[in-house]
């Protein structure tokens, strides 16, 4: 292979407590800690292992957001991207129009391979890889749980109900990431550091020429009802009394 697209989407960092906007419009991000998606962390690690496996000769990372989005393209570079694209804008990106920017990228940059994460955590789609595999008509392999390269053939294992499937799919192609396909490395200072010298391009959204008009109505964001607190029960009769007092069995 010659190239491996990666799509990373910046999001609220996973061990952060989201906090909704007083008007609950959506979650409040001012002056909260966004990193990585972990998902997309786990695609990039498993391009960069393909790459060290003389599998592929370069990794691109590419994320739709805002400037501060260049910190996520740098830490993907220090994990081994090559270099890195950020489609600058401000505005939320709905998985379609993420999926026709990418599309817009691979048109540019030709790559053989485009793996992103199933999900980003932030909004759950789990769209924009399938989204991206219909529009460039692409075979897809969605959850991928480990992926190899035979002959030019891709044969990608998928967590399924009741046991693991393996497609083989000629590429290009695209592929989603599932939690266990690897466990991303730490960024060592030295990579960190030439991670700054590496390209990172950065074009405005409005250069793309593509409708960015929101298609889905987001009518309201609640936080959950807080939990209520346990009791520890003595033994297991308790335990079952309880249940039935509270009509549970
Ligand atoms: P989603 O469909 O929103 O759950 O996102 C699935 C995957 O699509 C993510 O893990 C990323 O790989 C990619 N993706 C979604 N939104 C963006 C974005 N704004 N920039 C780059 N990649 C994205």
């Amino acid at each position: 292979m010659k190239k491996i697209l990666v799509p990373i989407k910046m999001v609220l960092d996973a061990n952060v407590r989201p906090r909704v906007k007083a008007d609950g419009s959506g979650v409040d991000l001012s002056g909260m800690k966004l990193s990585i998606n972990p998902f997309c962390e786990i695609a990039i690690e498993e391009a960069v292992r393909l790459k060290e496996k003389g599998l592929a000769e370069e990794v691109v990372a590419i994320s739709i957001g805002p400037a501060k989005a260049q910190d996520i393209l740098r830490q993907a570079m220090a994990m081994g991207a090559d270099r890195a694209r950020l489609i600058e804008t401000d505005r939320p990106i709905e998985p379609l129009t993420a999926a026709k920017l990418i599309r817009t990228v691979v048109e540019e940059e030709n790559p053989d391979l485009v793996i992103l994460g199933k999900q980003a955590v932030d909004d759950d789609c789990n769209q924009t890889g399938q989204m991206l595999a219909a529009l460039l008509d692409w075979p897809q392999a969605t959850f991928a749980s480990a992926v190899a390269v035979d002959a030019g053939t891709l044969h990608v294992t998928r967590e399924v109900d009741g046991g693991h499937q393996t497609l083989a799919l000629p590429l290009p192609a695209v592929v989603t990431t599932d939690l266990r396909l690897n466990e991303p490395r730490h960024c060592s200072l030295p990579n960190i550091m030439k991670a700054r010298k590496k390209a990172l391009d950065i074009t405005p959204v409005a250069n793309c020429g593509l409708d960015l008009a929101a298609r889905l109505n987001v009518l309201g964001v609640k936080p959950p009802e807080p939990r209520k607190t346990g009791r520890r029960v003595a033994n297991v009769s308790e335990l079952v009394g309880d249940l039935r007092a509270a009509g549970v069995i």
